[in-house]
């Protein structure tokens, strides 16, 4: 070994050293000490290495002890942040099942604090003094809401599909057409959420038509229910047919056999007021008599994972009295959560500013430009050529399963610096803190306002120019 790395091997200081030098500089905040010496001793360790492999022209004249310390510091911080933490959506997917879907509304976000830091009436009944029933904070809420006889709340509505194939149909038929047998991220596959439930599967139709004949020849002595599933992250188009709702709620009446949808993303709100598509929502299920509806708290109604169950009062009973429903409770911050973003509906123009997923979806393309003319001019402001911002047409999207053909008209920046190809830019802002996910689109670097919250747009800047300009 060359005499230059054995010196700079042997003046590598001690785990010790280092430790002390700590303890008389307290960092501004103070380090647990097993995580301080788990720091240093992955630092000498990697120090150790770099030295015994780096080629001897790039070895350093000297060891810099300002440079370990600020690795021990930088590993510190790493080793305290929380794994799951924020990150600033960038890449115009309103609902993003990647990125935690709905960002929730400030009120739900107040409710869920009050409920999280004391007691709460969580089965507690004031009134009376006595045991309640977790189940029943929400469903007047929810019966006032849509008129619904009855409602039940789950952990999500995976849980919901499940609960309900269980309780109606297990060791039973149930009859879905095949084009509607969805997947829904890779996790939750119709046919999969069947068979785990007990139920029998009976696919009818084929993949682009089915007719109102193919589920009343299905139906046996073995029928437990008849389901329609919405097919919410994909659209076949062309020559399709799909059985209208309300015609196979007269089948199940003629038949005696209830009848349910999967809607997946439920809204509340008819969105085509606001120029958007129409995406059936839980009040048309529920006018056409289905006798079950379930779907998400987090896709397009904007509140926390959840899945609920709304009809008739016969069919939620059963669900509730069901052992599953005890595994598939909701927490009490859910349930707060859950109600303080149902109470926003009781004003739709309300719900549509209040609740984040509502307003980026409404969203004028005005606003959007506006804000992105502002952030430009502020990035502009902060970094000098040869970085380059412009702004660029762009469409978002809904997300999250929901509206899949829809296409938001949105407006991004683009982002070009001559020493960062847009891949390691990208990848340089997914590792920043906080994360900045930005979309890359034909060798383009895109930041999508339609989804940048206005409290992220101080932090794109001040990540851009730690990355860009750290020594400014
Ligand atoms: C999203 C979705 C589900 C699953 O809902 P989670 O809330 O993610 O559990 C089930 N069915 C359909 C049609 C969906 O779109």
């Amino acid at each position: 070994m060359d005499e230059q790395r054995q010196r700079l091997l042997r003046q590598l200081p001690a785990v010790e050293e280092l430790l002390l030098y700590f303890q008389e500089h307290p960092y501004p905040q103070a380090f647990p000490r097993p995580l301080l010496t788990k720091a240093i001793r992955r630092v000498l360790t990697d120090y150790r290495q770099q030295l015994l492999e780096s080629p001897a022209a790039v070895l350093p004249a000297r060891l810099s002890e300002t440079e370990l310390i600020k690795r021990v510091e930088d590993v510190v911080e790493e080793l305290q942040r929380p794994c799951l933490r924020r990150v600033v959506n960038a890449t115009g997917v309103i609902i993003h099942t990647n990125l935690g879907r709905s960002p929730l509304p400030g009120a739900a976000i107040q409710q869920m604090l009050e409920v999280a830091g004391h007691y709460s009436n969580l089965e507690y009944h004031l009134k009376e003094g006595r045991r309640g029933s977790r189940h029943d904070h929400l469903e007047k809420l929810l019966r006032e809401l849509t008129g619904a006889e009855a409602a039940l709340i789950v952990n999500n509505n995976a849980g919901a599909v499940l609960l309900m194939l269980n309780t109606l149909a297990q060791g039973r038929e149930v009859i879905v057409s095949r084009g509607q047998l969805v997947e829904i991220g890779g996790s939750f596959r119709m046919p999969d959420v069947m068979r785990a439930s007990g139920a029998i599967l009976r696919e009818v139709g084929t993949t682009n038509k089915t007719h109102l004949f193919d589920y009343e020849q299905a139906i046996s002595s073995e029928t437990a229910l008849l389901l329609k599933v919405h097919t919410s992250n994909f659209r076949i188009t062309g020559f399709t047919k799909e059985v209208p709702l309300a015609d196979l709620v007269a089948l199940g009446e003629k038949y005696h056999l209830p009848v349910a949808e999967d809607l997946g993303s439920g809204c509340f709100l008819d969105l085509s007021r606001h120029g958007i598509d129409r995406e059936p929502s839980v009040l048309e299920a529920l006018g056409q008599k289905v006798n079950l509806v379930v779907f998400s708290g987090d896709k397009l109604l904007g509140g926390p994972q959840a899945g609920i169950a709304l009809g008739n009062r016969q069919y939620v009973e059963q669900l509730k009295r069901n052992p599953l429903t005890r595994a598939l409770r909701p927490d009490k911050l859910t349930l707060a959560g859950l109600e303080a973003t149902l109470r926003l509906y009781r004003d739709e123009q309300e719900a549509v500013q209040a609740i984040p997923t509502l307003r980026m979806i409404t969203k004028p393309l005005a606003a959007i430009n506006r804000q992105a003319l502002n952030l430009a001019r502020r990035l502009r402001r902060r970094l000098p050529p040869p970085f380059r911002v412009n702004l660029w047409p762009s469409i978002a999207r809904v997300g999250g399963g929901a509206l899949p053909q829809v296409e938001l008209p949105s407006r991004a920046l683009s982002l070009e610096h001559p020493d960062w190809p847009p891949h390691r830019l990208e990848q340089a802002l997914r590792q920043a803190q906080p994360p900045i996910i930005a979309r890359l689109e034909q060798q383009r670097l895109l930041l999508d306002l339609r989804t940048i919250l206005p409290e992220d747009e101080p932090l794109v800047v001040a990540v851009l120019a730690e990355i860009l300009a750290p020594e400014a």
